[in-house]
């Protein structure tokens, strides 16, 4: 049986002598695994498609279970991403993020729509990436139902004093309530407001904010606490884009690295 679909590629892997196994999050099964047949191979009528962070229209071969990429028209090509190492890099932490919340065979249009939307932003170039990423961090929270309850102090009820995230929780509290040990993040009035909205706005909206800091932040540290606390587990991906980003930081430079250089051997910053 063949099914048309549009399909994000979140993952590659290479497969065989010439072949590719693709994650992909479709608008019709939710993300499954896609055998691209050839896809190495040179002149490959599937190759533009069958790579991470390409959107296409996609004819999948269903046998059993098992998907084939047969046909595929890329739809969206994020060309924002493609020069820009620390955008890519971020973009490739989005990928991994949808493929650890997004499950498997059951579609979830609101979770394609909304990376498809951050990975636009994120291309687009005109927003700063922190802020990006945090709104991401947390509103792919919400998406798969572990939205932290930011009403009041889990507490004592009141409006939180000196207000803190507890991890564990997803709640909010005053610092003086939380319980000595526990995992937490310290917000501020500005931050607290903003991971409000984040949760509360309409999908249109949600990155449709600014923030100075330090409330900038703050904001930042807890989104992506509260998401690596909650999954449980590390993310290679981020790993990878904060040692980017912070060479990127350190030279003043905007253009990538040379390729098979890492950003930190260049002849600015000689080694000692
Ligand atoms: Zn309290």
């Amino acid at each position: 049986m063949y099914i048309n679909t549009t399909g994000l590629v979140l993952r590659e892997a290479p497969y065989r002598e010439s072949s590719k196994i693709l994650t992909v999050l479709t608008s019709t099964h939710g993300k499954i695994t896609v055998a691209a047949r050839g896809a190495r191979r040179r002149g490959s009528r599937i190759a533009a498609a069958a790579q991470p962070l390409m959107l296409s229209e996609m004819t999948l071969f269903v046998h059993r279970d098992r998907y084939t990429l047969t046909e595929a028209q890329p739809v969206e090509l994020f060309p924002g991403l493609t020069h820009d190492l620390a955008r890519y890099s971020l973009g490739a932490y989005f990928a991994e993020l949808l493929e650890a919340v997004a499950d498997e065979d059951v579609p979830n249009p609101e979770l394609l729509s909304f990376g498809l939307n951050a990975l636009y932003l994120l291309s687009e170039g005109k927003r700063d990436m922190r802020l990006v990423k945090a709104v991401f961090e947390l509103r792919i929270m919400l998406i798969s139902g572990y939205a932290p309850s930011l009403a009041a102090c889990a507490r004592c009820g009141e409006p939180a004093n000196d207000p803190v995230l507890l991890l564990d929780e997803g709640a909010l509290s005053c610092l003086r309530c939380k319980k000595p040990g526990e995992a937490y993040e310290k917000l501020c009035e500005g931050s607290l407001e903003a991971m409000r909205f984040v949760l509360d706005a309409a999908p249109r909206r949600v990155f449709s904010f600014r923030l100075q800091e330090p409330a900038l932040r703050r904001f930042s540290a807890a989104c992506e606490a509260y998401a690596m606390h909650q999954l449980g587990r590390r993310f290679k991906t981020l790993e990878y884009y904060k040692s980017v980003s912070e060479g990127i930081a350190a030279d003043g430079a905007k253009t990538p690295p040379e390729k098979g250089k890492k950003p930190e051997d260049t002849d600015k910053n000689p080694a000692p």
